[in-house]
């Protein structure tokens, strides 16, 4: 069965009941239909939060295929339900330029999947809209101030560095001449799209802990400069405030359910390249507050995702995980044990061996958090006993809990194991994480130790422009913010062909990118698309809704 045919052979419980499993008061919720729902902000309770467990699910270097987080996030938290435990997911929700890209879906994958699959994939309950709609309005304003004789705030058109944004992967607005048409037409400039999921706005939105946040944050955006060259923040053009009030609903928390009718929450979406790569803020506050175990998720491997997701996420929020889950798989050790991609399903021990270092590095940078480890190994049908023994010995060896996760074929009863491992992490961590940075050392020491201490990196060298924007930054008063790299995640370096555990690298800076909205200050380290392009074959060809309303092709 396909991943949307599953989905489909399960019909959602109605949302109130799984609202009450987490005891939220049927009143309470906006519904959004018979099976969604938003929960309201006043339900975060910042003291009882303190008693949930917050689980942080990440993996080894992927390979393009993805290794299973969302998977096994869903099953690990049905498992823990099927315990008896009081547990939610909360995940990021999809973008419209993947599902309609590359196939492969957001919403976890075979038996550990979140429903109603095909509303979560698409419009969902409309947040993407909304945060296209807030960052567009601040784009008509700066336009309409380009071309306003009377409030005019000298904006260099030529600086503007605020793009318009939409949740597609259309190449054709990468780059685009704006403002055409004459006089009336406005001061025609260059300028281009981002995708929804890589914009300011979305990064703010899960970095936000209410509306009045939200509403400074969206004022301290950054939008380009005078003629003078004094920067031009979005609320001196008065748009912060109209902003927020197109985001009044985006900002609540979506509940939803797993095929077991267990709780999940799915709440923001900021692409792991440019952003920081996981959910909200609120929505994580949401699942601790509701919950005793909160299970969730950060985007690409460990280097990227569980890094931001400590040093700024949970920094931010003031929260700390109990546990991490490192999910690892055998196709992806023999892809870094230097097989071919085409061959990852044939058995091969030997390749599982060489491929070990890569699992070991992130092991030991996720030590650095001082937070407890469970290796969790998301199991596929083409694994074999053999292979996967290389993976339980290494573990034993080294002293980290291993389980074997068959969430995927099974759903929760294939995670037991996991969740039993994870609770006994859980209960023996004592103590929050150790950060890999002070806010407080200097923009490139923070830097160098985050591509030392979790790349395993040499050196770090800037390119003169970046150094030029470094002091720029640091003038403008930003020099205190944290980091959010944009690496490729196919390498703890910056080079993709490097896999397994490269080792006497350096880390090149081209140029930096300053969010100072969300709050963070963006070391480019390769080549970032903010708006993909569709590959070859999209699947959208093969995506398509029958006389009666059943889909098909999704995934
Ligand atoms: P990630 O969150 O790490 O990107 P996902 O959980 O979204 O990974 O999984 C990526 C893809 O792999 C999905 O299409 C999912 O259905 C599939 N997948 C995950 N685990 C398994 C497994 N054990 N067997 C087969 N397919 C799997
Ligand atoms: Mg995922």
């Amino acid at each position: 069965m396909t991943d949307i045919q599953i989905a489909q052979s399960v019909t959602p419980k109605p949302i109130k009941k799984i609202a009450a499993r987490l005891s939220i008061p049927k009143d309470s919720l906006e519904y959004y239909g018979n099976d969604k729902a938003k929960i309201p902000l006043s339900l975060i309770d910042e003291t009882a939060l303190k008693q949930s467990n917050l689980i942080l699910v990440t993996a080894i270097t992927p390979t393009p295929a993805g290794e299973g987080k969302t998977t096994t996030c869903i099953g690990l938290g049905d498992a823990l339900n099927y315990l008896k435990k009081k547990a939610v997911v909360v995940i990021r929700e999809p973008s419209l330029g993947p599902v309609f890209g590359i196939k492969g879906g957001a919403a976890g994958g075979g038996w550990s999947q979140v429903i109603p699959m095909v509303d979560i994939n698409l419009h969902f309950t409309g947040d993407f809209h909304a945060i296209e709609k807030a960052n567009n309005l601040l784009s008509a304003l700066i336009e309409n101030n380009i071309q306003s004789k009377t409030r005019n705030l000298g904006i260099d058109p030529r600086t503007v560095t605020w793009k318009r944004c939409m949740d597609m992967n259309d190449r054709g607005l990468r780059n685009i001449i704006a403002a055409l048409g004459g006089k009336a037409g406005g001061i025609p400039r260059e300028t281009g799209f981002n995708i929804t999921a890589a914009s300011e706005i979305m990064a703010i939105l899960c970095m936000a802990s209410n509306l009045e946040d939200l509403k400074e944050r969206c004022g301290a955006i950054y939008i380009g400069d005078t003629w003078e060259g004094n920067a031009v923040y979005a609320k001196d053009l008065h748009a912060n405030n109209a902003m927020a009030v197109l985001l009044k609903d985006a900002i609540k928390p979506n509940l939803v359910q797993t095929l077991e009718g267990n709780p999940a929450i799915i709440h923001g979406g900021p692409f792991a390249n440019i952003a920081q790569g996981t959910n909200s803020i609120i929505a994580t506050k949401m699942g601790m507050s509701l919950s005793d175990y909160t299970i969730t998720e950060a985007g690409f491997g460990a280097d990227l995702g569980a890094e931001k997701f400590m040093n700024i996420k949970c920094r931010t929020a003031g929260i700390s995980p109990k546990t991490i889950v490192l999910v690892t798989t055998l196709r992806a050790l023999k892809y870094h044990g230097g097989k071919p991609l085409k061959e990852i399903t044939q058995e091969d021990v030997e390749a599982v061996k060489k491929g070990l270092p890569n699992l070991e590095r992130h092991i030991s940078s996720l030590q650095s958090f001082g937070i407890p480890i469970v290796v969790s190994l998301n199991a596929f049908k083409t694994d074999t006993e053999a292979e996967m023994k290389v993976i339980t010995d290494h573990c034993k060896k080294g002293g980290i809990p291993v389980a074997l996760s068959y969430g995927w074929e099974k759903g929760g009863k294939g995670c037991v194991d996991l969740a039993e491992k994870v609770i006994k992490a859980a209960n023996s961590c004592t103590d929050t994480f150790q950060a890999t940075y002070s806010l407080a050392d200097s923009i490139t020491t923070k830097i160098e130790k985050i591509c030392k201490t979790i790349y395993g990196a040499a050196n770090v060298e800037l390119s003169t422009k970046a150094n030029l924007q470094l002091r720029k930054y640091e003038s403008m008063g930003y020099g205190k913010l944290p980091i959010c790299m944009a690496k490729t995640e196919k390498s703890f370096s910056d080079d993709e062909k490097r896999l397994g555990r490269p080792e006497h690298f350096d880390i090149h800076i081209r140029e930096f990118e300053i969010a100072t909205g969300a709050g963070f200050i963006i070391p480019i380290a390769g080549n970032i698309l903010r708006m993909p392009g569709l590959p070859a074959t999209p699947a959208a060809e093969n995506i398509t809704i029958d006389g009666s309303g059943l889909i098909e092709g999704l995934f």
